[in-house]
């Protein structure tokens, strides 16, 4: 492993400042730095440790929204009050994630900023990896591609993003809080993260030393019935080869707003601007309400392409999202 300085930020301004030295990287719960700093993956010369920085307090916004640190950890968000009674959702999603010591260690900007599991990319005898190494090629195109994106993807890269986490928070449309020495800007949480283009080693659209503060949840209609649907190779500890996080809210039964994102299927959360409103006017547990479920999921796929291990993924995120949608308008609010 590279030999490495450690700084710990006492406050966001600390850290900024810190962070503008040559080859520095902030540090959360280290839970996939650490792992690509040892595998010679990344590299890096100096870790800004977030830990103690004031930035990991969960607090109700002033317009009913809520406020998540940056630091704060994985399992302290999936077990806040304020998150369980407001965004289930999210809470649903967090809890699917990993183990409870990985998630008693991640941190809320960690996770946001966590890399693809393509396997070619965290195992460095495969030379051909252009998020690795921009211009050397996508071995996975051409090999084992199961676990591999079939919406968004550009010759240069297949990967999905493998954060459950962000996936409830596209469908929550919360805005991502970062600063830089310029100050602090808003970012909504469907510009956050990039699909691959011909520049597949930028994930995010962070700058270089930009420091994530918070993540800003608005005020969300979708208390009573959201769902996180997780489909994956083991019932606990693996990444989702398709996931859907569903919202309905509901007026007599009758859907009024929905909100529907997809995991494992991209290079960042998917989701489409206005694809929900097919199943607006809907009764929940309808024939007509699976039928608009299923236009939804026509939306949110088009153009999906297979490669030669991950055609399975089409139907089944079509399935998945019918699914999900169903289990969030059932009167036990999706929680079943
Ligand atoms: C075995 C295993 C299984 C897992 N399973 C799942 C799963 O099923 N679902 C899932 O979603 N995740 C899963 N994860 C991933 C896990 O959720 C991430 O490793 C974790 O969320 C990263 O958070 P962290 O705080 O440890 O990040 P770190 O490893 O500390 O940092 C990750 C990146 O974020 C940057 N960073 C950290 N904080 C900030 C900030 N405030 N501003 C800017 N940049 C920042 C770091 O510099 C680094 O580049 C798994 C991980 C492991 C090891
Ligand atoms: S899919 Fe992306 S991360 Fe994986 S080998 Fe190809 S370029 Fe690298």
């Amino acid at each position: 492993m590279q030999s490495l300085f450690y700084d710990r930020a006492t406050d966001a301004e600390n850290a900024l400042g810190l962070a503008q030295q040559a080859n520095a990287r902030y540090l959360g719960g280290g839970t996939n730095l650490l792992d690509l700093l040892k595998g010679d993956v990344e590299q890096a010369s100096r870790l800004i440790d977030l830990n103690r920085s004031g930035l990991a307090r969960i607090t109700a916004n002033a317009d009913g929204g809520v406020r998540i640190g940056a630091a704060a950890r994985n399992s302290d968000m999936a077990n806040d009050a304020l998150i369980r009674q407001r965004y289930p959702l999210l809470s649903q999603a967090l809890l699917s994630g990993a183990s409870p010591q990985l998630r008693n260690t991640a941190t809320a900007g960690g996770n946001l900023m966590q890399r693809t599991r393509c396997h070619y990319f965290t195992d460095t005898a495969f030379k051909k990896c252009n998020k690795r190494n921009p211009g050397s090629g996508c071995t996975a195109r051409d090999g084992v591609n199961r676990i591999h994106a079939i919406l968004g993807n550009s010759d240069a890269c297949i990967a999905t993003n493998p954060s459950d986490m962000s996936v409830a928070l596209a469908a929550l449309d919360a805005v991502v809080v970062a600063r830089s020495p310029r100050g602090e800007r808003r970012i909504p949480i469907g510009e956050f993260h990039r699909l691959p283009g011909d520049q597949p080693q930028f994930d995010t659209i962070l700058g270089k030393g930009e420091l994530i503060t918070a993540i800003d949840l608005p005020p969300s209609p979708f208390a009573a019935n959201a769902h996180y649907l997780k489909v994956r190779d083991r019932a606990s500890y693996a990444f989702a080869l398709v996931s859907v996080a569903a919202a309905v809210a509901l007026r007599d039964g009758v859907v009024d707003r929905a909100a529907v994102a997809l995991g494992g299927v991209a290079h960042k959360p998917w989701r489409i601007a206005g694809a929900e409103t097919a199943l607006v006017g809907q009764r929940a547990g309808t024939p007509g309400f699976e039928r608009s479920a299923g236009a939804i999921a026509d939306i949110l796929l088009a153009g999906a392409q297979g490669f030669k291990d991950n055609r399975f993924k089409i139907p089944l995120a079509h399935r998945s999202i019918v699914r999900a949608l169903q289990v969030a308008a059932q009167p036990t609010g999706g929680t079943a």
